[in-house]
């Protein structure tokens, strides 16, 4: 989102913005980091020295660095790289914008939430908050983004309006921490109140909610997503363990019993709602038989989504400062592989289980010999898509079909669409 609305404002200044350029070329490249966990930093890093590789070409004239890795690191970086122009964080790069608007325009006539999308322009993501107050043990979140602050609920329906007026139908709610949305502000939960005016915007025609958390779960959430049919029967709650040890470890301030009661209660109050789910292997103090625990709590749940990951010290946290890293990576990757290989199974049974049924589906993009789309229980980039053959007819990108689902393999579906099936 900040680079969306970065670009907005470069545009505005009358540049000409292109985002994910195959080779870096041109007056001025920025590029927004990631500092969260050790890949992306690597990743982060590798790309700044390919541009400085430009720059020293001359390709590129001005190089600026922001985002969470320089938020973090900006000293450190700026003494390792002084190739680069200048360095921002997460939180001050609309200087770059006043840097360029002191040269060509020294007012920017546009409005805070304006975007230039990345996403095909049917679907955006809304980040209703930023920061976060939790104190989980293995995270470095909080570390660089500060304290929760939620963004005022009228900004936010605002840029839902603006949104729809460019075309946009599906809405990704994001936030670190969802269910706290409010707290700051209102000072109490409105996560769901905020949902429930979100829904009545015309024109939203799906809106579905990432990144809850599942202590003290605000369970009037549950009920919007059943009076209002645009919400997607679809909750992202990362609960990285089940093991009491381990989540006590963990700092998440839940137990065992309150997540099994939890993921009951969530299955009970929506029906059919897929959950999606992260979990973490090898953090400290997860032995066998915690392991044990995890693997039979994933054989129980059958998230309909699910990832994992492996743990790694992160600088700075709880856990790189309490406990030692002591789980050898192999016994941590061979972990990962057997609770994958659960979950594969699982994915593949309900998976199956959609053959025969017909399904909503917002078709994405053409892609060879196939219309790619998703269903109400789909989120772009991370989940299973629906293939639909290009030969039965003509489909409009960024509208909605009836697909009769035909096949199935372990991640995606097929479907047919039926003639005429065009519902929005
Ligand atoms: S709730 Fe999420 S963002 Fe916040 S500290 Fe925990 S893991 Fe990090």
């Amino acid at each position: 989102m900040d680079s969306e609305q970065l670009m907005a404002r470069l545009k505005a200044l009358g540049y000409r913005v292109t985002h994910d350029s195959p080779r870096p070329r041109g007056e001025i490249a920025i590029i927004n980091t990631c500092g969260f966990i050790g890949d992306a930093k690597e990743e982060s890093v590798n790309m700044i020295l390919e541009f400085c590789q430009a720059k020293e070409e001359g390709r590129l004239r001005r190089l600026y660095v922001m985002g969470c890795l320089s938020e973090r690191y900006m000293k450190e970086l700026g003494k390792e790289i002084p190739q680069v122009d200048r360095f921002y964080g997460k939180f001050d790069w609309n200087g770059i914008v006043e840097e360029l608007a002191r040269v060509h325009h020294p007012q920017l006539p546009i409005a805070d939430y304006e975007r230039q999308l990345t996403t095909p322009r049917h679907y955006a993501y809304v980040k209703i908050s930023e920061g976060c107050d939790r104190k989980c043990a293995y995270c470095a979140i909080p570390i660089i983004t500060g304290r929760h602050h939620s963004r005022p609920m009228d900004e936010i329906i605002a840029e839902v309006e603006y949104l729809v007026s460019k075309g946009v139908r599906e809405f990704q709610v994001i936030a670190q921490e969802l269910t706290y949305y409010g707290v700051d502000l209102y000072k109490r939960r409105m996560i769901a109140p905020l949902i429930d005016r979100m829904a009545q915007v015309k024109g939203v025609k799906w809106i579905r909610l990432h990144y809850a958390y599942p202590h003290q779960f605000p369970m009037e959430l549950l009920d919007v997503m059943r009076r209002h049919h645009n919400v997607c029967r679809y909750l992202d709650i990362a609960l990285q363990h089940i093991s009491t040890n381990v989540l006590t470890n963990m700092r998440r301030h839940v137990d065992k019993e309150q997540t099994y009661e939890l993921i009951t209660r969530l299955r009970e109050a929506v029906p059919g709602i897929h959950l999606r789910t992260t979990l973490m292997v090898g953090f400290p103090g997860e032995g066998e038989r915690e392991f044990e625990e995890l693997k039979e709590f994933v054989r129980w749940a059958r998230f309909e989504r699910m990832g994992a990951f492996a743990y790694s010290e992160e600088d700075g946290t709880y856990a790189a400062r309490h406990f030692k890293d002591e789980i050898p990576d192999e016994v941590k990757q061979q972990r990962l592989s057997q609770l994958m290989a659960i979950q594969q199974e699982i994915s593949a049974e309900v998976q199956a289980a959609k053959v025969g049924q017909t399904l909503k589906v917002i078709i994405d993009r053409k892609e060879g010999e196939y219309y790619v789309g998703r269903t109400e229980f789909d989120s772009p980039e991370v989940d299973p898509e629906v293939l639909i053959p290009s030969s039965a007819g003509t489909l409009r990108r960024g509208c909605f079909y009836q697909v009769t689902i035909t096949d199935a393999d372990d991640f995606d579906l097929y479907g047919t669409i039926r003639l005429n099936s065009l519902v929005g």
